[in-house]
């Protein structure tokens, strides 16, 4: 079939901003914010007590986190052998993962009887991950689970790469660290 150049036929111009120019350099609404908000509140703070002032004293005082929210992960170890992780390489979370930013490699070890698979490598690229919980979603072995850790900052992008050794560690240990 032969190809057809579009024509301005083809187009819906949707008018999206009719406003005049001297409302679109947004000058009224700059002063009026920062008069209107953020004088006011800069001086009820300053004269009226700190009962009003959203600041808090960080890290001395730390804002609670609400129930649910999903801060850094950790991996499990099996309660029977803690020097193992309950993850046995799966890959469902892997594949679960949306940001695609876990990386797993599997290798095996006799236990018993019994051959075990677990994770050589582990690593989540924390600056990919969105947070959104579906790889402990997916977890048959409820091997993984995001804490309530948001202390993730780091100097460097290699830092925001964990690695299985990283998410071992409790949230105790992290906190006692952070
Ligand atoms: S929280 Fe979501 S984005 Fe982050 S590793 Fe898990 S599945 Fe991937
Ligand atoms: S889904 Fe669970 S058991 Fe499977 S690889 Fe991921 S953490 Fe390990």
């Amino acid at each position: 079939m032969e190809k057809r150049m579009p024509t301005n036929d083809d187009y819906y111009v949707v008018e999206t901003d009719e406003r005049s120019p001297s409302v679109r350099v947004y000058l009224l609404a700059v002063l009026q914010g920062l008069f209107g908000v953020t004088l006011r509140h800069f001086l009820r703070n300053l004269f009226g007590g700190k009962q009003d002032m959203p600041t808090i004293s960080y890290p001395e005082e730390r804002r609670p986190i609400p129930e649910g929210y999903r801060g850094k992960h950790v991996l499990y170890r099996r309660a029977d052998a803690p020097d193992k992780p309950r993850c046995v390489a799966c890959f469902m979370c892997a594949t679960a993962c949306p940001a695609r930013c876990i990386t797993i490699e599997a290798g095996e070890y006799q236990d018993g009887d019994r051959i075990e698979k677990y994770p050589v490598r582990f690593e989540i690229d924390g600056l990919r991950c969105i947070y959104c919980g579906m790889c402990e979603e997916a977890c048959p072995k409820d091997a993984i689970a995001l804490t309530s850790f948001y202390e993730t900052a780091a100097y460097t992008r290699k830092d925001c790469y964990w690695t299985k050794e990283d998410l071992l560690e409790s949230i105790e240990s992290m906190r006692r660290r952070s």
